[in-house]
């Protein structure tokens, strides 16, 4: 059902515009993503969307009615608004042209060890921007998704969704305590390979082979002792220069091409 909205004080005007902050993302399971790229991925890839807003006028570009077309297909709510409404829903002055709601999706630990494959998971990562940056590398070497370990940033946060550029969408995300974790890992059939400025391998001379669990620390305080101990290899990433850590983002990247760069190469 389309609907044409000029009120700010609408309710669901304001029902998206509080999915900006955690408690009602967890409140209502869900999420937003803006921006057209982005929507459209998700679309691609099967996503629902429960709200689709635009730019009132916008509906005869060939993308927005795409978009148009799919939401009403699944059911959601479209709404034609003004651009001040846009910006109500986005907090920003100079809003993308459409933006979507969409029902967060987590995977239970146990089909995450199930899952035989490429995972990365973070220790009470903090900064949505390294969360998303992070989903865009995981995403872009073929991995399975992210494990949010802690006490971490949403990986539906705006701010992370939009540093993922879309990955979020083909990805899947878990979350867990250490403790369960901990608990998990004893059955992964894999590597756990923890990354960690004190570890003594080089990252170029680990085991790269079979499925892996890569292990990632807090932006601060690096890996907790117990998450490092249940790593089966810790690897370190040589630091020639005067500074004494990597970005984490950064490291996450070069340590998934290191795993890229030992699987069977493309005929
Ligand atoms: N002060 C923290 C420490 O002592 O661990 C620095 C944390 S660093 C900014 C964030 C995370 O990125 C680390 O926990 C580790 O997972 C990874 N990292 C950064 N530089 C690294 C390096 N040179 N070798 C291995 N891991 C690194």
């Amino acid at each position: 059902m389309m609907r044409q909205i000029n009120s700010l004080t609408n309710p669901t005007v304001k029902a998206l515009r509080a999915l900006h902050e955690r408690k009602y993302r967890r409140q209502s399971g869900l999420f937003l993503a803006e921006g057209m790229r982005i929507v459209m991925e998700a679309v691609d890839l099967g996503w629902a969307p429960r709200h689709f807003v635009f730019l009132d006028g916008r509906q005869e570009d060939e993308q927005v009615a795409k978009l148009i077309a799919a939401a009403e297909t699944a059911g959601a709510e479209c709404l034609a608004v003004r651009h001040d409404v846009l910006a109500k829903i986005s907090r920003k002055d100079n809003p993308q042209a459409v933006v979507a709601s969409f029902a967060e999706k987590w995977m239970p630990m146990d089909e995450v060890m199930q899952e035989n494959a490429l995972w990365v998971a973070l220790d009470r990562v903090r900064d949505p921007g390294n969360l998303g940056t992070i989903m865009r590398s995981v995403d872009a070497v073929g991995g399975a998704g992210v494990i949010l370990i802690g006490d971490c940033t949403d990986g539906f946060s705006v701010e992370a969704v939009r540093a993922s550029m879309g990955a979020c969408f083909n990805l899947n995300l878990a979350e867990t305590s250490e403790e369960a974790f901990l608990d998990h890992i004893n059955i992964w059939q894999g590597e756990v390979i923890g990354t960690s400025l004190l570890a003594s391998s080089d990252y170029r001379l680990a085991n790269w082979q079979g499925p892996k669990i890569l292990l990632m620390g807090n932006e601060q305080a690096g890996l907790t002792d117990a998450l490092a101990a249940a790593a089966t290899q810790l690897i370190r990433m040589p630091m020639l220069g005067r500074s004494d850590s990597l970005n984490l983002a950064v490291a996450t990247g070069i340590a998934l091409y290191e795993h890229l760069r030992h699987q069977q190469p493309p005929e």
